[in-house]
């Protein structure tokens, strides 16, 4: 599942498939501004993922690793990296040095 979906997923798991409480979610969750599935200038939605798994595991970045919750809607990206990506970006860093 592409990212923002998986967070579209995860807010609508929240509230039990229920689309019309995740458009009155109260504010106050990392993942908040991205439930909806769409792009927000400004907000990364790996670094807020990584922020609501930090939150989950009661703040221990170390536990996520150990998330016992494959079937999350946000699982594979719990460690703020996009695994679909893995190998491609800054093309140009090895080529300097
Ligand atoms: S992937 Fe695991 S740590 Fe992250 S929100 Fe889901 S259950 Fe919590």
């Amino acid at each position: 599942m592409a990212l923002l979906k998986a967070i579209k997923k995860f807010c609508l798991d929240c509230y039990g498939g229920n689309s019309k409480e995740v458009e009155t979610c109260p504010d106050d969750c990392e993942l908040w501004p991205l439930r909806f599935g769409k792009k927000i200038k400004k907000i990364s939605p790996l670094k807020s993922i990584k922020s609501k798994c930090r939150w989950c595991m009661g703040g221990n970045s170390k536990d996520i690793k150990g998330c016992l919750t494959p079937n999350c809607a946000i699982y594979k990206y719990r460690f703020g990296h996009n695994p679909a990506r893995k190998g491609i970006g800054n093309q140009n860093f090895n080529k300097s040095g």
